[in-house]
Parts: structure tokens; C-alpha cells; sequence
């Protein structure tokens, strides 16, 4: 098999199998092959993997920041050398086209290691004059193990999303892949090895939640990352709670996108079609609740299927290709059942609305009009292309629709007044919020959501405060004064 990597797990530095584990079978999302053949890790795997952490952190974190960020900027040339077959890697693990792959997950997994390798050597505590020659400074100081547990949407940029500002900070990470997408996870520890990084400091294990959930209570653990589903976040949150462990947790969303009357229309079209279709819609914050004034729905939704009609869709390793399957049988069918469920609730059915004849797991672009908040399609996360389109009329009643939701992961508006635009973000409950655009996740900037949608950040600096803490240091130049 073509795909087949040495061996299920990578740790201490090389591949490890152990044939014990649960069997895990990886398909092509667009012929329904089976393109490797690996193993859950084992409590044997995962005591393995954790020693190896635990054993190689303090080594790690003793070197200087301008040391370990070298490593990290290393590793990110040469993610960028191999980005064409990371990306034919990565369109075989999750389905998505090759023209998405080569410019949004080996090449942002790769800006993160550039990004945190360059902040490594700034990473400081701060000196604070208390009077009198006293002082207090303070140390950053890594948190220690970290493991981070990653979706199957986007493996290579979730690995390295978590992976590089903890390595960065002089932690160690225990990273276990989606078992739908284990791949491409072994390919950035592969490279951090081979940029320099020690024995230990970023291994991958494969498994199901059970092999999460076991990482995650561990004792020699202390921060947790996971990029998931909202239900899963709170179990993930719970267990790492009763060992008061840090968390960041990046999970679901149903996020609104308002487009008012004076919008630029084409940018409008746009940004919905990339807030609802890139990956096959399956992008954690896609704006697929879309709020349109009544004054100019109908020429949106005539020129959002104009548009749509445009979608190239097919074989992912075709270039011209824009619009591939999802990631697996199991998401085709729960797309689907939100389609029917759609069409049950009333919901007008104006573009898609099918299952596309052809091996694989094809849905279609599918858009549905006159959408209330109540519908089953306008309350829960799809993760699927299927774009919810709902009228409104005036600026107050769609703040309040937008905001009526248990999610806030993000947000976007399009119109052409500035003001207005400045004020529906100052009301969005969300994390991350556009103005004109969508779905934008460059690194120098904090991603991450409120409500239900999450905890902590990450990219930016703000990610280093998620992954180090302070140790404060006071300093007495003076006798010290007790009152007997
Ligand atoms: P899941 O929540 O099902 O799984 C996420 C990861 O957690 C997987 O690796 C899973 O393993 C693991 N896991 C499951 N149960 C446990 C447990 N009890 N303890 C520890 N780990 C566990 O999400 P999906 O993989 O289905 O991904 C889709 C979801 O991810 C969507 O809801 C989406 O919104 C969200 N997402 C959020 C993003 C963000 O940045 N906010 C980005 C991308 C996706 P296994 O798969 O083997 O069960």
C-alpha cells in the first residue's frame, strides 16, 4: 500500500508498532480504498510514549529558546520543501482536493514551526521593582508534558498547530491523531527528528477516544489540547480537571455570517462559499448560518448558485478540482440526514440537496433558503457542505438571532457601512470575527472560541501564555523585618 507508513506510532524518535492495538483502517475518502493498515496504541504504547515525554522535557527545556527555535525553523523548511507530497499525503488521508492541500496544511503547519521558532528566543519573565532595591523577577517556565489530541479535518495543521508553541515553550507532546486521519501526524514528527529535534520531545500514538481519554488522566501529563467536537471537549475538559491540568480546547461551532443590503454582493458570495464549502464544509468555525437582508436575498441566492455551478467537483488529486468528498462514510451520512431533516423541517432546497453517484463519499454543494432559527439545520454543527441561508430585516433583530446560540466560535459581517460593521462585532458573542472576509487563520493571529466553542487560544503570542507559566521570584536586598 502505497500510503503505508512504517510503522502505527513514532516514538523516542522512530517508528513503533505494536500489532495488539485495534486495527485501524485508513480509506481514500474518494474511492473507498483502504490506502494503509495500522494499530490503536496499547497501554503498553501509550506508557512508552509518555516516559519518552516525561524522560526528554527537562533536557528539552534546558536548552536556550534561540536552540530550540532553530530546530522549529528547520523543521518548517523543510515541511515547505516536501509540500507537494505532504499535500498528495494529506488529500489522501482526509479527501480534500490537492489544490486546497498545497496551500492551506503543510504550508500553515509549516508557518506555525516558523512562527513559534521565532518567538522561542524572545520567550522572558519580566524584572518588577517593589522599592527600596527590592524586586521581583519572574521565570517562564514550560508546563512539562503536553498532549494534544487533533481532529480529522485538518491533521498536518492541528499537529503542528499544538505541537509548535509547546515545543517552542520546551514542553515535550504526546500527539494523538483522529484515527480517520492518522498519517500525516507521523510525517511532522518524522521532520522534527530529522530538523534536530531530541528523542522524545514530539511523539504520535495512534488511537480511538479510549487512547485520548487515557492521556489525558494521566499523572505525568499537564496541559491538554484538543481540537474537537464540543461533547467530546467536555468530557476532555472533565477528566483533565480533576488533575487540575491546563487545557485549551478548540471545538465545534454554527457560526452566523450577517450580509446586509449594501454589501458588496460578489464578496458576499464569496465569503459564504468559502465559510461553507472549502473542505467540503467540514471547517470547525464556517459561517453556515448566513443571515441575508431581505432587500438582496434573491440576488444572493441567484448568484451564489450561479456560482456554485462553477464548483469543480471530482477527484481530489485532479488540480482543477475545487470540491472533493468528505472524510468518510460516516460524515457523508450524517450530512445527509441533516439535508432530509432540512427538507422535512420546510426549509427551501435551492441548490444541491444530494449524494453525488460515484465512488466515495460525494455530497453536494447544497444551499437551502427561508431557514428559521428554529430548524434542526440552523441549531447544530453540520460539518458538511450544507449552507443554511436566513432572512432578516434590521441590524437589532439579527444581532440578537446571531448571538442565539450556545456556540461562539466565530463571526462575520459584509457591508459597506464601517460603523455599522465595527458595532455588530462589538456585539458578536464570538471568538474570532471577520469584517468582509471569512475564515481566516493566519498564525500571527489569536484563533479560538467563547461559549461552548472553547477555551484558551491558539496561534499568536497570546498561544505562549496557554502553554508556559509564570514562576515568581522575590528578591529582598534588605534585612528582613518580623514584628517579634
Ligand atoms: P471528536 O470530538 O469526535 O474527536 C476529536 C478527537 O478527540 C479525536 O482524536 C477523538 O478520537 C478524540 N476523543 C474522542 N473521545 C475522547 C475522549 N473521551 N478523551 C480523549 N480524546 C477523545 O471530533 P471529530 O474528530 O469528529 O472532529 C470534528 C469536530 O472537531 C467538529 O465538531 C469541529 O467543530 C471540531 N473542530 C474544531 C476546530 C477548532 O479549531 N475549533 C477545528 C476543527 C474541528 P477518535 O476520533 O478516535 O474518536
Amino acid at each position: 500500500m502505497k500510503f503505508q507508513p512504517r510503522a502505527s506510532h513514532f516514538i523516542d524518535g522512530e517508528y513503533v508498532e505494536d500489532t495488539n492495538g485495534a486495527a485501524i483502517e485508513v480509506i481514500y475518502p474518494a474511492t473507498g480504498e483502504v490506502i494503509a493498515r495500522l494499530h490503536s496504541a496499547t497501554p503498553a504504547i501509550v506508557e512508552q510514549a509518555l516516559n519518552s515525554a516525561k524522560n526528554a522535557q527537562a533536557a528539552w527545556a534546558a536548552l536556550s529558546g534561540t536552540e530550540r527555535g532553530r530546530i522549529l525553523r528547520r523543521a518548517s523548511d523543510i515541511m515547505r520543501e516536501r509540500n507537494y507530497d505532504l499535500s498528495v499525503l494529506e488529500t489522501h488521508d482526509t479527501g480534500k482536493p490537492i489544490q486546497e492541500t498545497t496551500v492551506a496544511d503543510a504550508t500553515s503547519g509549516a508557518d506555525a514551526l516558523e512562527y513559534f521558532g521565532g518567538l522561542a528566543a524572545s520567550l522572558t519573565g519580566e524584572h518588577i521593582p517593589l522599592g527600596g532595591g527590592d524586586f521581583v523577577y519572574t521565570i517562564r517556565e514550560a508546563l512539562g508534558v503536553c498532549v494534544g489530541i487533533g481532529a480529522w479535518n485538518y491533521p498536518t495543521q492541528i499537529a503542528c498547530w499544538k505541537g509548535a508553541p509547546a515545543l517552542a515553550c520546551g514542553n515535550t507532546m504526546v500527539f494523538k491523531p483522529s484515527e480517520t486521519t492518522p498519517l500525516s501526524a507521523l510525517k511532522v514528527a518524522e521532520i522534527l527528528v530529522e530538523a534536530g529535534a531530541p528523542k522524545g520531545v514530539y511523539n504520535v500514538i495512534q488511537g480511538y477516544g479510549d487512547v485520548g481519554a487515557s492521556l489525558v488522566s494521566d499523572p505525568r501529563v499537564a496541559k491538554v489540547s484538543l481540537t474537537g467536537s464540543v461533547p467530546t471537549g467536555r468530557k476532555v475538559y472533565a477528566a483533565a480537571a480533576d488533575g487540575m491540568k491546563h487545557v485549551t480546547m478548540e471545538l465545534g461551532g454554527k457560526s452566523p455570517m450577517i450580509v446586509f443590503d449594501d454589501a458588496d454582493i460578489e464578496n458576499a458570495v464569496s465569503g459564504a462559499i468559502l465559510g461553507n464549502f472549502y473542505s467540503s464544509g467540514q471547517v470547525c468555525s464556517n459561517g453556515t448560518r448566513v443571515f441575508v437582508q431581505k432587500g438582496i436575498k434573491e440576488a444572493f441566492l441567484k448568484r451564489l448558485s450561479e456560482r456554485l455551478a462553477h464548483a469543480k467537483i471530482g477527484d481530489p488529486m485532479d488540480e482543477d478540482v475545487s470540491f472533493g468528498p468528505m472524510v468518510s462514510e460516516n460524515q457523508m451520512n450524517i450530512a445527509l440526514g441533516y439535508i432530509e431533516k432540512g427538507k422535512a423541517e420546510g426549509a427551501r432546497l435551492v441548490y444541491g440537496g444530494e449524494r453525488i453517484e460515484r465512488d466515495g463519499y460525494f455530497v453536494q454543494p447544497t444551499v437551502f433558503a427561508d431557514v428559521t432559527d428554529n430548524m434542526t439545520i440552523a441549531r447544530e454543527e453540520i460539518f458538511g457542505p450544507v449552507m443554511s441561508v436566513l432572512d432578516f430585516e434590521t441590524e437589532e433583530e439579527v444581532m440578537a438571532r446571531a448571538n442565539d446560540t450556545e456556540f461562539g466560535l466565530a463571526a462575520g459581517v459584509f457591508t459597506n457601512d464601517l460603523t455599522r460593521a465595527h458595532r455588530i462585532v462589538a456585539g458578536f458573542e464570538a471568538g474570532t470575527c471577520y469584517i468582509n472576509t471569512y475564515n481566516l487563520a493566519p498564525v500571527e493571529a489569536p484563533f479560538g472560541g467563547s461559549k461552548m466553542s472553547g477555551v484558551g487560544r491558539e496561534n499568536s503570542k497570546l498561544a505562549i501564555n496557554h502553554f508556559s507559566e509564570m514562576k515568581t521570584v522575590y528578591v529582598s536586598m534588605n534585612d528582613v523585618e518580623a514584628p517579634y
